[in-house]
């Protein structure tokens, strides 16, 4: 079994936020929910300034706190590394929100939120509605495109190399800063780059093991 990672090449990132869009559109996110981000900040004193990027988004944790505290069995590890909410079964204590040390998950309050408030849900809104709903009283998050993937494999698709079967953030980076495939297999791409360049995950003192990779060069 795969276990499916993200590889993201700090150096390539130009911060365009390309990813963040492509993840709003691609599941159809209402507004103030955002899965995937780039946090941009500044190091260093004039004249020698320098811009930090970080595109960040659920890591899939190997040993994920925030399925180690759900109550409920809401929050599951799939055999495959991808951590998913079952919303059915999510009674919005926000326990994980809490034990996740790198912020990803949200609450999700308020179902009537529109883009152009007063004015009714877009179509594209009523679209979202309808193939991704969420659930008022729930915490959401990334998914790693768990449905692209998990659709593009019974076509005989390969995530990472295949679009159909990659995350959306991935096919929309014009730098081609993100990688994506599986950290178990020594062929892939990722797990190439993880053990030649050096990779570090983010908050290795959590002692959660992220499946999301960063490089510098
Ligand atoms: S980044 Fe946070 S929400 Fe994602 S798997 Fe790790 S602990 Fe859970
Ligand atoms: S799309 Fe690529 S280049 Fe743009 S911010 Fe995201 S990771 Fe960086």
């Amino acid at each position: 079994m795969a276990r499916w990672g993200m590889v993201i090449n700090l150096n390539k990132c130009i911060g365009c936020y390309g990813c963040m869009v492509a993840c709003k559109q691609e599941h159809y996110l209402p507004p103030k929910i955002f899965w995937g981000r780039v946090l941009v900040s500044e190091a260093g004193k004039f004249p020698s300034v320098k811009k930090l990027i970080y595109p960040v988004l659920c890591n899939h944790c190997k040993d994920a706190a925030c399925v180690n505290v759900c109550p409920t069995g809401a929050s599951i590890k799939r055999e495959d590394g991808i951590v998913i909410i079952d919303y059915d079964k999510c009674v919005g204590c926000r326990y994980c929100v809490m034990a996740c040390p790198y912020q990803q998950r949200t609450f999700y309050g308020d179902d009537s939120t529109q883009y152009f408030p007063g004015q009714g849900f877009t179509e594209w809104e009523m679209i979202g509605k309808e193939l991704f709903p969420l659930q008022e009283g729930t915490v959401v998050k990334c998914t790693f495109c768990a449905e692209r993937i998990d659709a593009g494999i019974k076509r005989g698709l390969k995530p990472g190399v295949d679009r159909n079967a990659t995350p959306a953030c991935v096919n929309a980076c014009p730098a081609k800063a993100r990688y994506f495939g599986d950290l178990d297999d020594p062929e892939s791409e990722i797990a190439r780059l993880v053990s030649e360049r050096k990779a570090f995950q983010l908050g290795p003192e959590f002692g959660t093991n992220p499946s999301v990779y960063y490089i510098i060069r």
